[in-house]
């Protein structure tokens, strides 16, 4: 039998496969390329193109195609083959270093937000050496990087790719002044906990609004949800680890470390979790996940669900950033170490991690927000949309003795001296404990938990590379023209811990009284996309960006459009959806049902003069909620024929999350409510408990 360490990376043209299939001569270059970023001509893209052409056909392959991430959040593909005609009226297969380095796909229809407008319909796409090329569909996928002919990033990996560069850096300064020859570079890592629903598919095909929208605009509650918390880690359903099994092997043949898979809390949910790498092959890996979760569950006949929240009343899905930074030589610079030397570099990594995170509070919010996220973020399954971080008490107590020059109590009760005194041993355990942070500190790397499930993980990425690299600038400034280096470090430290403290918090953050707290501290809570989008341009994040080269003012104010369209467009559909469904289905099933109950209580009085206690009571009720519904819902109608006047972007976001979204709650409220009395075989959709406990 086949064995995972057989098949394991088969369709990647990874280190192996190019020093099998490439001279020695061009593998080495290639290698110094994907390593140190250094340049490659002409002659070695050739070479390495007609190896992968080689290879990929080896395994199956005819076309090729540059694999891209436009700001869709989804990723692209066009497929060329590789045929070629020749003069005998045959065909050979070709593939060129030219097309291997770069691609012109039509453009025209990826969204730029005016960076390119759609006649010029020029952007190119830049092979990405780090990610290595793989196969899919019979079709060489070959990882780029998409931007406009005038310079701009269209798409999510080129801003990804500059931060990791901006954070390499500044850290590798700070690793400089603790007397680190040694490290070449310093690479940001993540392993993105995925979670998702599976529901059946043809129960899944007869809602409009899971086909439209992803999610349900109606619904009422199950009588059994999650409260007695027997899914989370429960047994796997044998349907449902079929389809595990199936996504592993998928996965672990592109070279995906799919490692972790088990139920979550809500029915139906579950949870992948793959071993963590740089955050650039992570996030590649990561869209490649989500593609290929909802290709597998078709097969088994579900639809993998990422929306972030499918149903109400029951927990949606979300995503867990593991982030952290290490050097090449494998040193994880959030670790505490041995040595006082090296606990005072943690602490500083430490600190540029929390001064980054309180300054930029705007940019991580920002970076998870979305329609489907907003409806997550601060409802008690998940962090609130207030940023705050965790260090866990121990943590927190060393802080606490460094501010106030106090002797830590864990410790022999010395006062803790930076680059003197090693950090007291603290059990990794106890910093996990609070799952409700939004920025949780556990043991040797960030766990940032606000990101949606189908998110791309590459924005996040971006924020915290980006502001983590500015406190380190920030410290390597000041540090490397100093006569005292410890204690210009010590001092340093003790200023971050007193000028941050205010975004440090280890209570629960689901708990209302922190909504309270957190502004009393003056930390920000910016509820909804439309709230927190516009700061994207705020003076101090533009700045930032075009400091550390990441994005430039055109960029951004390009994104921050896009993803207030995308906010819009998503509202948008759902509402018309809702309409229509209310109209061509809810309503009229609702009547047929009022119609055959009122025409019995006709029959019970003329047949025995029965009191139709029962009928007079469903009639009632259901003809409220019908005419309550058929207002609303023409309200709802009007309110979205209306958005279509708003010129301004913002504007036109701010009327959708005023108007629109709460008319939405009120048709959604009466149409559940009529749910609650029309008999089941009326209903004209799948309900809850058919969908989550199939
Ligand atoms: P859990 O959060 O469920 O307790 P872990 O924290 O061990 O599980 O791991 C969750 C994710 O964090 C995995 O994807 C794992 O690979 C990743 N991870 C573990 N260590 C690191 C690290 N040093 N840097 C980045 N990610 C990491
Ligand atoms: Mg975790």
């Amino acid at each position: 039998m086949e064995t995972v360490t057989d098949y394991f990376g088969c369709l990647v043209f990874d280190d192996k496969v190019m020093k099998k299939y490439l001279p020695s001569d061009v593998y080495g270059i290639l290698k110094k390329t994907i390593d140190e970023g250094a340049s490659l001509d002409i002659s070695v893209a050739n070479a390495v193109a007609g190896a992968m052409k080689d290879w990929a056909i080896s395994n199956g392959a005819t076309h090729y195609t540059h694999w891209f991430q436009p700001l869709t959040g989804v990723t692209a593909e066009k497929h060329d083959s590789f045929i070629a005609p020749t003069a005998d009226g045959k065909i050979i297969m070709e593939f060129s270093g030219k097309e291997l380095i770069k691609g012109e796909p039509d453009a025209s229809s990826f969204p730029s937000g005016g960076i390119r407008a759609t006649f010029e319909a020029r952007g190119y796409t830049a092979w990405d050496p780090t990610s290595f090329a793989f196969i899919k569909d019979n079709t060489l996928c070959i990882p780029t990087a998409f931007c406009a002919y005038t310079g701009e990033a269209l798409d999510k990996k080129t801003p990804l790719l500059r931060s990791m560069q901006a954070l390499n850096k500044q850290a590798l300064r700070i690793l400089r002044l603790f007397g680190n020859t040694k490290a070449k570079c310093v690479r940001p890592s993540v392993g993105p906990e995925q979670e998702y629903f599976l529901i059946d598919k043809e129960q899944y095909k007869k809602r409009k609004d899971l086909i439209f929208c992803g999610r349900t605009l109606f619904g009422s509650s199950s009588a059994k949800g999650q409260e007695l918390d027997d899914h989370y880690f429960g047994v796997i359903k044998p349907r449902v680890a079929a389809f595990m099994a199936d996504l592993n092997k998928e996965l672990w043949k592109l070279g995906i470390l799919a490692k972790t898979e088990h139920n979550e809390v809500a029915p139906s949910q579950h949870e992948l979790a793959p071993i963590y790498t740089t955050t650039n092959i992570a996030t590649d890996h990561n869209q490649l996940t989500m593609e290929i979760m909802q290709k597998v569950a078709d097969r088994h006949g579900l639809v993998c669900l990422l929306h972030e929240k499918p149903f109400e009343g029951v927990n949606g899905s979300g995503k867990h950033n593991n982030w952290s930074i290490a050097t090449d030589d494998g040193v994880n610079l959030l670790s505490p170490g041995e040595t006082p030397y090296e606990n005072a570099q943690f602490l500083l990594f430490l600190c540029a991690v929390i001064k980054a995170v309180d300054d930029y509070q705007d940019l991580l919010r920002i970076s998870v927000a979305t329609a489907g996220n907003d409806h997550r973020l601060g409802a008690n399954e998940a962090p609130p949309a207030i940023v705050s971080m965790f260090l866990g008490e121990e943590l927190d107590g060393i802080l606490d003795a460094i501010e106030n020059d106090k002797p830590y109590s864990g410790a022999e009760k010395t006062v803790m001296r930076l680059g003197v005194h090693v950090l007291p041993k603290f059990p990794k355990d106890t910093t996990d404990r609070n799952r409700t942070s939004p920025f949780a500190f556990t043991g040797n790397k960030f766990e940032f938990r606000m990101l949606g499930s189908a998110n791309s993980i590459a924005c996040a990425n971006i924020m915290i590379n980006t502001a983590v690299a500015e406190s380190l600038k920030i410290y390597a400034d000041r540090l490397e023209n100093v006569e005292n280096f410890e204690e210009a470090l010590h001092a340093m430290i003790k200023k971050t811990i007193t000028d941050h403290r205010r975004i440090i918090f280890n209570g629960n953050g689901y708990d209302e009284h922190w909504v309270k707290e957190a502004e009393a501290r003056g930390l920000l809570n910016y509820k909804t996309t439309a709230d927190c989008m516009p700061h994207l341009l705020d003076e101090k994040n533009v700045a930032l960006f075009a400091s550390h080269k990441v994005f430039s003012l055109v960029e951004l104010e390009s994104r921050c459009d896009i993803m207030l369209e995308n906010y819009c467009k998503t509202v948008l559909i759902e509402a018309k959806t809702m309409t229509d469904m209310v109209n061509r289905q809810i309503i009229p099933a609702v009547e047929k049902f009022t119609g055959d109950v009122a025409a019995m209580a006709l029959t019970k009085a003329s047949f025995c003069g029965a009191p139709c206690k029962y009928e007079n009571t469903v009639v009632a009720a259901l003809s409220k909620d019908v005419d309550a519904l058929c207002e609303n819902a023409v309200k709802l109608a009007s309110l979205t024929d209306k958005a279509s006047e708003f010129g301004n972007i913002r504007d036109k976001s701010a009327y959708i999350r005023d108007e629109i979204l709460p008319q939405m709650e009120e048709v959604r409220k009466y149409a559940d409510e009529a749910e609650k009395y029309t008999a089941k075989e009326y209903w004209p959709f799948p309900t809850y408990d058919d969908l989550l406990f199939y």
